[in-house]
């Protein structure tokens, strides 16, 4: 049965389908929204594939106090432009894109430096459910409905800032199904890896989860030639990617009862390793094992999983007054518009692994089967057809 039209234009405002989450806890329900169109210095994006990552269904559940409910989860996607506002000058209609949550403008001191990739034009809209003018551009039956990490992927439309737009040039609409993985979850482990820690080869690396951005961190580790990647994870079932991904070990804490990880590293490592990414879903027991687990004099922690709000992370003063260093990162570091074109790259030229993440396509009405299958581990990425 056909729930709803096409999509459709008229006076400039699009109606197509979405899945709107109404309330915190409730799963999201497919309607038929408005979009308008695209004001000022913005785009209008026709979302062609999105895919899930973890964080939408701790944002569902209400675990975080920056979703604006009702909102439009989903923020991985990659589509066509499809219309551009006032001023607009580096994207046209027909331009492949992967939008973003933290924007690339150019010109603030983040962006023109070399240290951090956190522009300061995001903090305007990000988190706060609007475009920079503090307005949304969702409505559904007569109400507003509020931005998700600025992107709303799960939306057959939805309108960005420029800045926050990657154009990646050559891709045709069939590699968007794999392209919208270059969002958040891949380019946040490799960042993580390659720009934040920039791990050196020959390093010893432990990483903490092996989801998608767990993976992406052993891809990245093996690309700079880190001489052992040991893999940690609960689930047995995710070793064999993690060794098709670069994984030189596997260890599940399972597994060790009366050993702690962090102590079963040390003592394979001569003291810990030089690097450990925590990529395990935002538990701060697992943070702190991931701390203890890098040398204590001259390695390095990297967290990146959000935590739930209101959780404090402890620490021994001493584990880092020997040297080690713990930083954590959005985003793995990434300065999308300057680099989500050469992971693109790199995807076409065989050298990034995607398809190896998705074992799972659902169309847009069966996103609630998509979004269970991913929090129940059953699949590292599904991916949802939004055309
Ligand atoms: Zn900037
Ligand atoms: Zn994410």
């Amino acid at each position: 049965m056909q729930l709803f039209e096409e999509s459709s234009t008229v006076g400039n405002i699009v109606t197509c389908k979405a899945a709107v989450c109404w309330e915190a806890g409730v799963p999201p329900v497919i309607e038929q929204i408005q979009v308008a169109p695209p004001q000022q210095g913005e785009v209008r994006i026709r979302m062609m594939y999105s895919s899930a990552c973890h964080t939408d269904c701790h944002s569902m559940a209400g675990l975080d106090e920056y979703t604006c409910f009702p909102t439009i989860l989903g923020h991985e996607g990659a589509g066509i432009v499809e219309s551009v506002g006032e001023g607009v000058t580096s994207l046209a209609p027909g331009d492949p894109v992967v939008p973003m949550y933290i924007a690339e403008c150019g010109e603030c001191g983040p962006c023109i430096g070399n240290k951090t990739n956190m522009c300061v034009k995001s903090r305007a809209w990000l988190c706060k459910g609007v475009m920079a003018d503090g307005t949304t551009r969702f409505s559904c039956r007569g109400k507003n409905i509020g931005y998700y990490m600025s992107i709303s992927a799960f939306s057959q439309y939805t309108v960005c800032p420029e800045e926050a737009v990657a154009k990646v040039d050559g891709a045709t609409e069939d590699d968007l199904r794999r392209l919208c993985l270059l969002g958040c979850g891949v380019p946040t482990g490799y960042g993580a890896v390659s720009r934040v820690a920039k791990v050196e080869s020959g390093s010893t690396v432990a990483v903490f989860g092996l989801g998608c951005i767990g993976l992406s961190c052993i891809q990245a580790a093996k690309h700079a030639g880190a001489s052992r990647i040991i893999a940690i994870d609960l689930n047995p079932g995710r070793a064999d990617l993690a060794r098709v991904m670069g994984a030189t070990e596997f260890i599940n804490p399972l597994d060790h009862p009366n050993k702690p990880t962090q102590q079963l590293l040390q003592e394979a490592t001569a003291g810990g390793v030089d690097y450990s990414f925590e990529c395990a879903g935002g538990n701060v027991n697992v943070m702190r094992t991931a701390i203890e687990s890098s040398h204590p004099t001259q390695g390095t922690c990297i967290l990146i999983s959000l935590a739930p709000s209101g959780q404090q992370l402890s620490l021994n003063p001493m584990d880092l007054l020997t040297g080690r260093t713990v930083r954590g990162c959005i985003f793995g570091g990434i300065k999308g518009r300057t680099d989500i074109p050469h992971l693109a790259d790199d995807y076409f030229k065989g050298k990034l692994k995607l398809d190896e993440y998705v074992n799972l396509e659902v169309p847009l009405d069966n996103i609630n089967k998509a979004l269970m299958t991913m929090s129940t581990g059953k699949c590292i990425r599904p991916v949802i057809d939004m055309r």
